[in-house]
């Protein structure tokens, strides 16, 4: 399982949507092929599960703050998070700017609070427009 790269927490939905292209391969293979990924994969849903704790472990500071700094209002689009949490928290997801593995830092100048449109967004386009407005947001 590739999915974005190891530090950066992955988003549900993209993960989800992963898991559907998956579940539609694996509906066409025969049985026999079928165990032998089912095998080998194992292992690959267990790491890929490591990594997102890890990250979320490391950023859960830097993350609060993020969002507290963005007061319920994503920081890309500037519209109020779509829905709040049952503790009755605006929800918006935390993004590095720069992510980790491309040399970002863990840290509050890196990281924005996004909704979760824009946040995916960021993972499947990362517009230097967009980025140099998050910059922005950040300061
Ligand atoms: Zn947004
Ligand atoms: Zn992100």
């Amino acid at each position: 399982m590739k999915l974005n790269n190891e530090s950066e927490p992955i988003p549900e939905e993209i993960l989800e949507e992963n898991i559907r292209i998956k579940e539609k391969i694996a509906q066409k293979l025969s049985l026999k092929d079928l165990k032998r990924i089912a095998e080998k994969n194992e292992s690959e849903i267990v790491s890929s599960r490591k990594v997102m704790s890890n990250a979320y472990i490391r950023d859960a500071y830097v993350a609060e703050y993020a969002k507290r700094k963005a007061n319920g209002v994503c920081q890309l689009c500037g519209h109020k998070a779509p829905f709040s949490t049952s503790a009755g928290v605006p929800y918006l997801e935390c993004h590095h700017i720069e992510w980790i593995s491309n040399g970002g830092s863990d840290t509050i100048e890196n990281t924005v609070a996004l909704c979760p449109n824009c946040h995916r967004k960021m993972h499947v386009l990362n517009l230097i427009s967009d980025k140099e407005k998050l910059i922005m947001a950040g300061k």
